[in-house]
């Protein structure tokens, strides 16, 4: 079984691309999903950023959100203070959720941040979306009511897609002209190929 990454920068597409993997009968494992709920769940990394980030980091039992927010974004530091605890527990559950999963060709996980993290490593393949930044811009705008600088200043955490493709193993242009489901499938066909 192939373990493959998707990734691809805020509103690229990701997860409308995983929909249609999905439909392949792919199993799709949310890496960004899955680390809130370990947040909110896994004991061991509740303790973790309770020594992290003070016990205000949960109240009545609940992971307290805007609180751990302002603090990492107070600085870099504490943001990669957050994930150097997060990314384990997320390895960990992710590997736990393959095994579920022998028989498949291949599964993928879905990560907004993947080769910024170095998690890339981890993967059989990568499968970067990319998307002209207009229309990012602009579709996130609409499906998050944020405004255009809000959605600008969330893309300058994320590697540019020209820094990104330098390291994609396979990639799929959400532009609007090409055929998603002609690229997923080729994709798919090809990793299936691999494991036959
Ligand atoms: P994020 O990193 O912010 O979670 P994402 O990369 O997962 O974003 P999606 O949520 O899949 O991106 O897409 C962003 C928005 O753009 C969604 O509202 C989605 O429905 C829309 N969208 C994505 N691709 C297309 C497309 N080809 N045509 C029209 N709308 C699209």
């Amino acid at each position: 079984m192939l373990r493959i990454g998707l990734t691809g920068g805020i509103g690229s597409g990701k997860s409308t691309i995983a929909q249609i993997f999905k439909i392949l009968n792919v199993p799709v494992y949310d890496a960004d999903g899955r680390a809130k709920a370990l947040m909110e769940n896994n004991s061991e990394l509740r303790l973790r950023i309770t020594q992290l980030f003070g016990e205000g980091s949960y109240q009545g039992g609940k992971l307290n959100r805007p609180y751990i927010a302002s603090r990492v974004f107070e600085s870099k530091e504490f943001l990669g203070k957050l994930n150097s605890v997060v990314h384990p527990a997320v390895h960990n559950d992710f590997d736990e959720w393959c095994g579920r999963f022998q028989e498949y060709s291949y599964v993928i996980q879905e990560a907004a941040i993947l080769f910024e993290s170095g998690s890339y490593k981890r993967f059989d393949h990568t499968i970067l979306v990319v998307s002209p930044e207009e229309t990012r811009i602009k579709r996130v705008m609409e499906r998050d009511g944020l405004t255009r600088s809000q959605v600008v200043g969330r893309m300058e955490n994320q590697l540019t897609d020209t820094e990104k493709m330098k390291r994609a193993g396979f990639i799929i242009y959400n532009d609007g002209k090409l055929f998603l489901t002609k690229q997923v499938l080729e994709i798919h066909n090809k990793f299936v190929s691999l494991q036959t």
